[in-house]
C-alpha cells in the first residue's frame, strides 16, 4: 500500500462489493482514509454482475451499444425471441424515455465519437492495473489469456464492422487481423468457416471474476478495510453534511459515502439528491464445465455476439441484453441460445457443448443511456459521491473509476476530466 496520500482518518462508507466497490474501496485505503465496505452478500458473489461477466479487461472497448441504424431493429427484437438483444414487451412503457435516451446516443457516427475519448480515459491502462492488484494479492493464476479476438465467417461479415474497427485505429488502439494459418495459430479450435479474426491487444481475460473480487476483499480487510454485512438504504444528513449510512443493521457513521452498489445505486443516489436513468440491462453466462477446449486467446463471434473465454470452470459463454424487469425470473432459453453460437464455432465438441455438464447465470448490467458511467459528487451532499452505470465495461473501467472518485473525495489533482460523467448530465437532452 503506498503511504504517498498524507489524509487523516477520514472515515468512508462504500456501498456495494462488486467490482467498482471493491476498487473504490482498495484505493481509498491506499490513500490513508478509513474504509467500510457495506455489502449485504458476499463480495462479488453470484448476485453481482462481477460475478458472471465475460471475463474481459479490453482496453479497446470503445464502442458503445447504441450505435447508427440501431432503431430500425428494435420492431425486429420485439418479435425474435432469440435474437441477442430483446425487450419484455410489458416493459417498455417503463423504460420507453430511457430507450428514447439510449437511441439518440447513437443516432450518428458523429455523436458516437464524441464520447469515445471519455470511454478511453476509463479504459487506458486497465491491463497494468489487473496484473498489479492481482500480483499485489497473491492471485496472479486468475489472469487468463491475452488478448481478445472478434472472429468473422465472411468478409461481408466483417466489413459490417468496419466502421468500429476504423474508429478503435484513429483512437489508437493496437488491434490486427489474422487469416488462414495466422488465424488459427490464436484459435487453433476453431472451425475453419470462420476465415477472418481481429485481435485487439492490450485486452486480458479473467480466469474466475467472482473469485477475483473475493480475493480484493480479502486484501481489503488485510490492509484494514471493514466489511459491514449490510444493505444500505440511504444517508443521514445535517444540513447536507453526511453523518452516516443507515442500513438495515442499523446506521454507519461516516465522513463521506461512494454509491457502487450496480444496478442497486439508482435509488441511493436519489436519495443523494440525483434523479439518474438506470436500468438493468439483463446478461447471460453459460458454461461448459470441465471443457476439453482451452483457448489461446479469448474469442467474440460476429454472429453470437458473446464473449467465449476460458475459465477455471471451463468455456464461457457471455452476452445477451435482456430488457426487462429485474423482478423477473430469469429466462434460460436466453442462456442456452448461446450454445448454438459455439457448436458452430467447436463442431468437433457438439455433443460436449450441448449436453454439459453447464453453469447458467444471470445478471444485470447497471446501464445508462448514454453507455457512460455516472461518476462524480452528489447534487445533495458534497460527501457522497456516485461510481456506478458502467454497463457493457464495468470490470476493465474499474481501476480508472477508482482512481477518479478517490480523487474527487481527496480534492487531489485529477488524471482524468470528470465532466462526461456528471450525474447532472440527464437533466439536459442527450
Ligand atoms: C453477461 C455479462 C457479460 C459482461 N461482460 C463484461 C466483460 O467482459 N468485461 C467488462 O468489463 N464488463 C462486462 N460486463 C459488465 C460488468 O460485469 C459490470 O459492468 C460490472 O460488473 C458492474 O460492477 P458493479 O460493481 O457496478 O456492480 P455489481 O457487480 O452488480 O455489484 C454491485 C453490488 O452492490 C450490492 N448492492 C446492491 N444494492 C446495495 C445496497 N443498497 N447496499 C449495499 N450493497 C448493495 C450488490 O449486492 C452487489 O454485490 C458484463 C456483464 C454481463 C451481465
Amino acid at each position: 500500500m503506498s503511504a504517498t496520500h498524507p489524509t487523516p482518518r477520514i472515515s468512508v462508507a462504500v456501498l456495494g462489493g462488486g467490482i467498482i466497490g471493491l476498487y473504490s474501496a482498495l484505493e481509498l485505503l491506499d490513500r490513508g482514509y478509513q474504509v467500510s465496505l457495506i455489502e449485504p452478500a458476499a463480495p462479488g458473489g453470484r448476485q453481482a454482475a462481477s460475478y458472471g461477466n465475460g471475463t474481459w479487461i479490453n482496453e479497446g472497448a470503445i464502442i458503445p451499444i447504441s450505435l447508427p441504424g440501431l432503431w430500425k431493429s428494435i420492431p425486429g427484437f420485439l418479435r425474435d425471441p432469440t435474437g441477442p438483444f430483446v425487450i419484455q414487451a410489458s416493459h417498455i412503457p417503463r423504460i420507453l424515455p430511457w430507450l428514447i435516451r439510449f437511441v439518440a446516443a447513437g443516432r450518428s457516427w458523429q455523436r458516437v465519437e464524441r464520447d469515445i475519448p471519455a470511454r478511453l480515459a476509463l479504459l487506458k491502462g486497465a491491463v497494468s492495473h489487473y496484473q498489479a492488484r492481482a500480483a499485489n494479492a497473491g492471485m496472479a493464476e486468475l489472469i487468463g489469456t491475452q488478448g481478445v479476438m472478434y472472429v468473422y465467417r465472411n468478409r461481408a461479415e466483417y466489413e459490417l464492422d468496419l466502421k468500429a474497427w476504423d474508429l478503435r485505429k484513429k483512437y489508437g488502439i493496437a488491434c490486427s487481423m489474422h487469416e488462414g494459418t495466422e488465424l488459427r495459430r490464436y484459435a487453433p479450435d476453431l472451425s475453419p468457416d470462420y476465415k477472418i479474426g481481429m485481435r485487439i491487444l492490450p485486452a486480458i481475460s479473467l480466469r474466475d471474476p467472482g473469485a477475483f473480487c473475493a480475493g480484493l476483499a480479502r486484501l481489503f480487510q488485510r490492509h484494514g478495510g471493514r466489511l459491514v454485512a449490510a444493505t444500505a438504504k440511504g444517508f443521514d444528513l445535517k444540513d447536507n453534511r453526511l453523518r452516516g449510512v443507515h442500513t438495515d443493521q442499523g446506521t454507519v457513521t461516516c465522513d463521506r459515502a461512494v454509491i457502487a452498489a450496480g444496478i442497486g445505486s439508482a435509488g441511493l443516489a436519489r436519495a443523494a439528491g440525483d434523479r439518474v436513468p438506470l436500468i438493468a440491462e439483463r446478461g447471460y453466462h453459460i458454461e461448459i464445465l470441465d471443457c476439453p477446449i482451452r483457448l489461446v486467446t479469448s474469442l467474440m463471434p460476429a454472429d453470437g455476439k458473446m464473449a467465449v473465454a476460458s475459465t477455471r470452470a471451463g468455456l464461457r459463454l457471455a452476452g445477451q441484453v435482456e430488457l426487462a424487469s429485474c423482478s423477473s425470473a430469469p429466462d434460460w432459453r436466453r442462456a442456452r441460445i448461446q450454445l448454438t453460437h459455439a457448436c458452430r464455432m467447436f463442431p468437433q465438441i457438439k455433443e460436449k457443448i450441448e449436453n454439459g455438464p453447464h453453469d447458467m447465470w444471470m445478471g444485470n448490467r447497471p446501464s445508462t443511456p448514454d453507455c457512460l458511467p455516472v461518476i462524480g459528487t452528489s447534487s445533495g451532499s458534497p460527501d457522497i459521491f456516485h461510481a456506478f452505470g458502467h454497463g457493457h465495461t464495468g470490470m476493465v473501467m474499474a481501476p480508472n473509476t477508482a482512481r477518479l472518485v478517490a480523487g474527487l473525495l481527496s480534492n487531489a489533482a485529477l488524471a482524468i476530466d470528470p465532466q462526461p460523467y456528471s450525474p447532472r448530465r440527464f437533466r439536459f437532452v442527450a
